[in-house]
């Protein structure tokens, strides 16, 4: 078990560095066009200032290429200004003499919100330096950034073998969702997988084979699989080099009683029209691009049936307003069935929030990549350093 922000006793006066996701959308004006990452770490932070902590928070913001003045964190912690009043601090650098001197200054409770980590090329490198330099300015570690907990970078795998560590409410709920969802499934287990490209989710559907009842495929994925079972695709997106290995694992499937629910229409492409087509009917000339209505009612007769829903990837191309109707209908499906439903993947996640039913989700998962790692039943490299009790 890994220790959480709860096992830390005696934290007040105490200097904790804690890594966040503040990773947010922001407009040109700075505006934060969606605060879940935020709000998805309040939890922990309240809990450390309460308790009378010094918290020094930092987080990574966008790609930079060095400082970048669009990818300050200074809107979030205006953010976080509102969350604590008077007790949010800023300061424009990452580590140095002012970050040093910021924080001998912090109060009991108090906040101090670090510059974007990314500014500093330390940081990706897993500088040992760099982390060096972080550590210092604290006693103790707290990682409640689940969004990058998949990579080894110096703010969380580099900071964590140097001070005595812990994880956070954020981290906490993901890994006892995941674990749950896969350990101890209510049945039947409806997994939805979609998205592009079948490279990207194999492995991940390898796992959950062991676990669920049904896995719908749909998305760009299902091409693969379709010509996999010998049917003309068309001119639909497919891997060649994975042909052979989807119809492995549709062969396992079927040795273990699980079902696997492939599209039987399509919303396709034909001479610049989109047109639904039956499976069968496709053929040189035409693009499957969204699921059909056969395969929505199909899909989601399977979703009304579940107890527990996982969903990894929009069915459609959903960047195109002709072929976003599967995804929301499925949506909408997962939304009204009475299953434990998990959302992962950063398309997925703004398809819900485009149908405006995220509240009626169980758990949308903050991560992207490192949900994906987690639903693969792999080790996040960033957690699995944090101490232990
Ligand atoms: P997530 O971000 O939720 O993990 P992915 O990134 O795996 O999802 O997949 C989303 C992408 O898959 C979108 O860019 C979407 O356009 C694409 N996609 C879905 N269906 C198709 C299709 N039939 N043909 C081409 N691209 C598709
Ligand atoms: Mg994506």
């Amino acid at each position: 078990m890994k220790r959480t922000v709860r096992d830390l006793k005696n934290i007040k006066g105490k200097r904790i560095l804690v890594r966040c996701d503040f990773n947010v959308p922001l407009d040109n004006y700075g505006d934060i066009l969606d605060d879940s990452r935020i709000v998805a770490t309040l939890p922990t932070l309240t809990h450390l200032s309460k308790h009378g902590a010094k918290l020094i928070v930092c987080s990574h913001l966008g790609r930079p290429n060095g400082y970048d003045k669009y990818l300050s964190l200074f809107p979030v912690a205006v953010y976080l200004m509102k969350c604590f009043p008077n007790k949010v601090k800023f300061c424009g650098k990452v580590v140095g003499p002012e970050v040093e001197d910021a924080v001998a200054k912090l109060k009991d409770g108090e906040i101090l919100v670090l510059e974007n980590l990314r500014f500093h090329p330390g940081e990706e490198e897993n500088s040992a330096d760099f982390a060096q330099k972080l550590a210092s300015l604290a006693e103790l570690y707290v990682d409640d950034a689940f969004g990058v907990a998949h990579r080894k970078h110096a703010s969380n795998y580099g900071v964590a073998l140097k001070l005595p560590s812990a994880i956070g409410y954020c981290i906490e709920k993901e890994l006892q969702v995941f674990g749950q969802a896969f350990e101890k499934p209510q049945r039947p287990f409806v997994a939805i997988f979609g998205g592009a490209k079948v490279s990207d989710k194999l492995k991940l559907i390898n796992n959950v084979i062991d676990k669920a009842d049904s896995i719908i495929i749909g998305g760009g994925m299902a091409y693969t699989f379709l010509q996999a079972k010998g049917y003309n695709i068309g001119d639909s997106i497919v891997d060649l080099d994975l042909v052979d290995d989807a119809r492995d694992l549709m062969q396992v499937a079927e040795e273990k009683g699980v079902k696997i629910l492939l599209p039987i229409d399509h919303m396709a492409l034909i001479a610049e029209k989109d047109k639904a087509v039956k499976t069968e009917i496709l053929e040189r000339g035409m693009v499957g691009f969204d699921i059909g209505p056969k395969t929505i009612k199909m899909f989601a007769n399977e979703i009304a049936n579940a107890k527990q829903i996982l969903w990894n990837g929009p069915v459609g191309k959903v960047e195109d307003d002709r072929f976003k109707k599967g995804t929301t209908k499925i949506a909408k499906a997962v939304a009204k069935s009475q299953a434990y439903s998990v959302v992962g993947g950063g398309d997925s996640l703004s398809a819900i929030n485009q149908v405006g039913v995220s509240d009626k989700i169980n758990h949308l998962s903050t991560g992207g990549g490192a949900s994906l790692k987690l639903m693969e039943g792999k080790v996040l490299a960033a957690i699995d350093v944090i101490d232990s009790i």
